[in-house]
């Protein structure tokens, strides 16, 4: 499996370009790789990004629902993830929400912040099936695909935090 690279790469801060061709089986490697992961890190991850793993593509994988929302019976295969290729915000609502935010590729996954964002966003992207889709997201999985797009812009969510000891391990947190 793919390492997830770590804050301090220079791929992490660089832009990502869209994909052409989703059929090139070097495309749908990169996808597949992603999801194995999500599959692995389905306890603590809402999403990841192509540029996570190396790849400087717009590939975004983003989880439907919100951790906690979610059964705990419910098996990590269960687990809605949705592949946006591509992905465009096209509308952001002036109205805001907060909700905490972590990212594998700082600190491992164990560091949180909470982060404001629009609440309600519209994004427009091609889907696995190469099918392309315009849907609305609000509150925790607004915040996912923004967090993710973000990715793809080569902007990680620490830049929304003002203040460093606003930053919290989850040992911290408990
Ligand atoms: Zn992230």
């Amino acid at each position: 499996m793919r390492r997830i690279l770590q804050y301090g790469s220079p791929i992490l801060e660089t832009p990502s370009k869209d994909v052409e061709d989703i059929n090139d089986p070097k495309v749908q490697n990169i996808i597949n790789e992603m999801l194995k992961i999500l599959q692995v890190e389905a306890e603590r991850s809402a999403g990841l990004s192509a540029p996570q793993i190396g790849e400087l593509l717009n590939i975004a994988v983003c989880r439907r629902t919100d951790l906690e929302d979610s059964d705990l019976n419910t098996k990590p295969s269960d687990i809605d993830w949705e592949v946006m290729i591509n992905p465009k915000i096209i509308k952001k609502s002036a109205n805001k929400s907060v909700h905490w935010e972590g990212c594998l590729s700082i600190n491992d996954g164990d560091l949180f912040g909470k982060v404001q964002r629009p609440k309600e966003i519209e994004v427009e992207y091609i889907d696995i099936m190469g099918k392309t889709k315009n849907i609305g997201a609000s509150d925790f999985f607004s915040h996912v695909v923004q967090h993710e797009v973000d990715h793809l812009h080569g902007v990680l969510f620490l830049k929304y935090i003002k203040d460093p000891s606003e930053l919290y391990t989850s040992d911290e947190l408990e």
